[in-house]
């Protein structure tokens, strides 16, 4: 990168946002889960990172983006990340090959700007984290849920939105609960809505409430784009209710699966808005979670069918497995539990409820075991696993992010028998 062009950046950046062209710093950001080094017309470049702490900087350095873009030695382009965890769908890696691309990193952008406590609307900057504001509303004692991923807790909830995320609470289609947009076009230009223009309030509540606001619907451009740069959402969350259940149901027979998707669909249907979404898996989707890679960590080969029954019989792994959520009063609960049970009881399946004894029983009882004693006998070892993830799927459908579905990137990778479960990172 030239002098000239280092100068003009840093002489627009705050005292504590900084550029930065040291190799070990950008090749972390070029760690990518999609396997692109091994394509040579596929390989990324950074010139630098820029890691900004204010949010007036995007305009500044769009601008000046724009400002050097015919000039041949000055030219570059800017690809933001937010937490630059887009594991599977490029990582912190840019969308495009070109040479002179310099990575905007708004992961230091992390004020919580507004929170409604009636409606349940949060305003919020790129960097703000699943975890951050999980926490955020824990200390405020606001009774909201966080729309959480499978990506878990260090991922931020603006560009998981921007990315159209999807997740298991009430709210699964992450994008919709987006009510209100700012940012910037890639020509420097500001975007609000024209409601937030309108609206004469000091904390633009109408455009706060108001995702469709006036006119053509823009805010979409800001969606899997690139087109523009967004400094802060605000979103709706959904509220916390009185009781919960998760449901797993397991299939030991493959047949089954034509029957019991209509069934998946009734349920969606009949109890749309209280049973919050359902996740379909698969045996082999279900043994990445839980079993070891009998091909070895390190070895790109697709499992047989014949490894898959034997480790399926090993760990008691169904064919097929039905999760699901139903959230409202204690009286609503009880009658679509009463109702799942009566649709699916037509097929033959395992049928278990997080709020049913046996589960509350042996969350208390497993307590007790020594770890010596779980750790030494492998069918309780794997048990407690089992019971431990079941935990852990459920407080995902309750809005608290953990790391639980990471453990589903590692099933090759060579190192994955040493990592601690809590602190993976698949990037
Ligand atoms: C095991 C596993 C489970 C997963 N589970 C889920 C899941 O349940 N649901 C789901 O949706 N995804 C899931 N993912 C996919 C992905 O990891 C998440 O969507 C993650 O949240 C995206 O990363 P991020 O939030 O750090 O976004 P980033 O990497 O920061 O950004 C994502 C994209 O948005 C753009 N962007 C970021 N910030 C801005 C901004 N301010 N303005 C304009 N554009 C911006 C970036 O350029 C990039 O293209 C999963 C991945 C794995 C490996």
């Amino acid at each position: 990168m030239s002098q000239k062009l280092t100068s003009l950046i840093e002489n627009l950046l705050t005292t504590d946002s900084s550029l930065s062209f040291d190799p070990k710093q950008l090749s972390r950001f070029m760690l990518g889960t999609e396997g692109l080094t091994y394509f040579e017309k596929k390989q990324r470049n950074i010139l630098a990172i820029i890691r900004l702490t204010q949010s007036h900087e995007i305009k500044a350095l769009l601008d000046l983006a724009n400002h050097c873009a015919t000039d041949e030695e000055l030219a570059f382009s800017l690809y933001p990340i937010s937490t630059g965890n887009n594991w599977g769908y490029g990582t912190s890696q840019p969308a495009g090959t070109a040479k002179n691309i310099i990575l905007l990193d708004l992961g230091l952008l992390t004020d919580i700007k507004d929170f409604d406590s009636e409606l349940g609307l949060v305003t919020i900057e790129p960097g703000v984290t699943q975890q951050q504001l999980c926490d955020y509303l824990q200390l405020h004692n606001h009774d909201y849920m966080v729309p959480v991923t499978g990506a878990g807790p260090d991922c931020s909830i603006l560009a998981n939105a921007l990315e159209r995320g999807y997740g298991i609470t009430p709210y699964t289609d992450h994008f919709a609960a987006v009510n209100s947009i700012q940012g910037y076009w890639a020509n420097g230009t500001p975007y609000q809505s024209a409601v937030n223009e309108l609206d004469a309030s000091d904390d633009k509540f109408v455009d706060k409430t108001f995702k469709w606001g006036l006119g053509p619907y823009l805010e979409g451009l800001f969606t899997q784009s690139n087109l523009g740069i967004v400094s802060q959402i605000t979103i709706r969350l959904a509220k916390k209710k009185a009781d919960f259940t998760s449901f797993f149901i397991q299939m030991d027979d493959d047949e089954l699966l034509e029957q019991a998707v209509p069934l998946i669909r009734q349920v969606l249907q009949d109890y749309e808005g209280i049973v919050g979404s359902i996740n379909l898996m698969d045996q082999r989707r279900l043994l990445s979670m839980f079993a070891k890679n009998p091909k070895g960590n390190d070895t790109h080969q697709v499992m047989a069918n014949q490894d898959i029954a034997k480790l399926a019989k090993q760990l008691q792994a169904p064919n097929w497995t039905i999760v699901g959520s139903i959230y409202g009063s204690v009286g609503v609960v009880k009658a679509v539990k009463k109702e799942i049970n009566r649709i699916f009881k037509q097929l033959p399946c395992k049928r278990i409820y997080s709020n049913s004894l046996i589960i509350v029983v042996a969350n208390k009882v497993i307590k007790y075991i020594p770890s010596f004693l779980v750790n030494r006998v492998p069918p309780l070892s794997v048990a407690v696993e089992q019971l431990d993830s079941f935990n852990k799927g459920k407080e995902i459908m309750l809005g608290k992010p953990n790391k639980v579905a990471l453990k589903l990137a590692y099933w090759r990778h060579k190192e994955t028998v040493g990592f601690d479960k809590n602190k993976l990172s698949p990037g």
